[in-house]
């Protein structure tokens, strides 16, 4: 391939290099820059002479400040960018971006699973809920004897699993904070893809008890289904308990109705507003923000015009952005939700002495990403274009359509876990560097951000952005394949890869609260 670069705005002062194994020294680009050095793949080079203090533009925006002059053709890393200053959260623009409403997108459907409250599943899976870690031994055993020896009596059923976490107990239970755990926890269980089916395990003197965790009201009175509407509690320190294979048959023959509900449910068409698409990123390179993820955002821009719901999260990769997002706000509320989601983590973040520059890691930094104001710019562009209607606090559910940020650390899991809670029913991840990363409540479509990548893990991404590196597809076309594919996915006619290798990560519940 000829030298190829990539520019992702009109004033910027840099570009990516996109070949693969990056270009030597000498190599003279299109815009006539004759390289100073080596640039690697994914890598900036100035495009100009940029002298000595003046702004590194990428996207439009500074994203550092020369600490020496560097002329045109000179590999623009990290050890030669000043950080520019985080952006204070007074004084910032509330809704000014004055969008248009979205065009309405029409006569997309997919096949998914109905539920009682209005939500719909994409895939139809009994998870069994644990109040505490301690029990997790004894529900993956049980889970196991169900997949073994019951599931393939229920054809319709798509899986079995435990919602393995480590709290419960050893925690200040009543801490402020506390409250996120315990309600990520408890929106998981009625995530969308579990059919309001609620199985709990306790032990039964943990902190947290199956009342603190499920009060009543917490479950919509159609999805109990207990003994007089109560919820299906197994406690394994019961007095009725004889042995660890008691408890395990209480388990599997309390699972026993759950299996019976869930296999007579079947796909019904409905419309792509049912999707609720969680969208984050890991494992990034400079091409992350230049690829994949503008061709996510384009299609988070069909998915909002459709009708569905898109969260895009992961706080300390958007809080550089801040004065773009509040700018996008569909209404001050929206916009002063989101300084509020902000300012708690500048707070959380500040009692750890620590600071957003904690973010970027040493893989991202040989990616191409030089910091966090450039990592933070690539990450945005996965929220498209369109007004941002909703914020939520971590572990909430989600009560409006649209684009909502949910307010979530960057951390993959926690990211994962956070969604989950909020109801997603589809996950989308991007990567560069490569992660295996999956879930087992909800299928995860990976987009490669390079051609390289996706051929070597040609198993485990399901979409190759790099295409668009390559010069062989564009935004739009990749953003189009995606939107296609999710509904595929959604229907249960595509698997992911990583639900063909059943691949799945832990539950990681946001606990900012103290343990004792
Ligand atoms: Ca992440």
């Amino acid at each position: 391939m000829p030298p190829h670069t990539i520019v992702m705005h009109a004033s910027d002062n840099v570009a990516i290099v996109a070949n693969d194994g990056g270009l030597p020294a000498g190599t003279v680009l299109a815009q006539g820059v004759v390289l100073q050095g080596p640039v690697p793949q994914g890598h900036k080079v100035a495009l100009t002479d940029i002298a000595a203090q003046a702004p590194v533009l990428r996207y439009g925006v500074p994203i550092g400040y020369a600490l020496q002059t560097l002329p045109a053709g000179t590999w623009v890393h990290e050890r030669l960018l000043q950080l520019p200053a985080a952006r204070g959260l007074d004084a910032l623009p509330l809704c000014t971006a004055k969008l248009p409403a979205p065009a309405p997108l029409q006569g997309y459907t997919f096949e998914g699973y109905k539920n009682p409250d209005g939500s719909v599943g994409t895939r139809n899976i009994l998870a069994i809920t644990t109040t505490v870690q301690c029990v997790a031994g004894v529900v993956e055993f049980a889970v196991e004897k169900i997949k073994r020896e019951l599931l393939p009596q229920y054809a319709h059923v798509d899986d079995v699993i435990g919602l393995e976490h480590s709290y419960g107990c050893g925690v200040a239970i009543d801490a402020p904070g506390a409250e996120i755990p315990i309600r990520t926890l408890r929106n998981i269980s009625l995530n969308p893809n579990f059919g309001g089916e609620v199985l709990v395990v306790s032990l039964g003197c943990e902190k947290l008890p199956p009342a603190k965790l499920m009060p009543a009201g917490s479950i919509p009175i159609t999805q109990l289904q207990g003994p007089e509407g109560a919820l299906d509690v197994v406690c394994l320190q019961d007095e009725g308990h004889d042995g660890f294979m008691s408890m395990i048959d209480h388990i599997v023959q309390s699972a026993l109705p759950h299996l019976e509900r869930l296999n007579a449910r079947r796909r019904q068409t409905v419309p792509a507003s049912a999707l609720v698409v969680g969208v984050q990123c890991g494992g990034s390179d400079a091409f992350s923000g230049a690829t994949a993820n503008p061709a996510v955002g384009f299609c988070t821009d069909l998915l909002v015009r459709a009708g569905a719901t898109v969260m895009f999260s992961e706080t300390t990769e958007v809080r550089d952005g801040i004065a773009q997002l509040t700018a996008r706000a569909s209404t001050p509320e929206v916009a002063q939700a989101m300084i509020r989601e902000m300012q708690w983590y500048d707070d959380y973040l500040g009692r750890g002495q620590s600071d957003r520059s904690a973010n970027t890691t040493p893989g991202n930094k040989q990616g191409g990403l030089s910091n966090i104001v450039e990592k933070a710019m690539g990450s945005i562009v996965k929220s498209g274009t369109l007004p941002i209607t909703g914020v939520l606090a971590p572990g909430e559910k989600l009560q409006h359509k649209g684009l909502v940020y949910a307010a979530t650390p960057a951390s993959d899991f926690i990211c994962g876990t956070l969604q989950l809670a909020a109801g997603m029913n589809l996950h989308v991840f991007t990567t560069g560097r490569g992660t295996p990363y999956g879930l087992a409540e909800v299928p995860v479509i990976k987009v490669a951000t390079r051609t390289a990548l996706a051929k070597r893990w040609h198993d485990l991404m399901d979409i190759n952005a790099g295409t668009i590196a390559d010069g062989q597809k564009s935004i739009e076309d990749v953003g189009w394949e995606l939107f296609h594919f999710l509904l595929e996915v959604a229907s249960g006619r595509k698997k992911t890869w990583a639900e063909h290798w059943k691949l799945k990560n832990a539950l990681v519940l946001f606990n900012p609260a103290p343990v004792t």
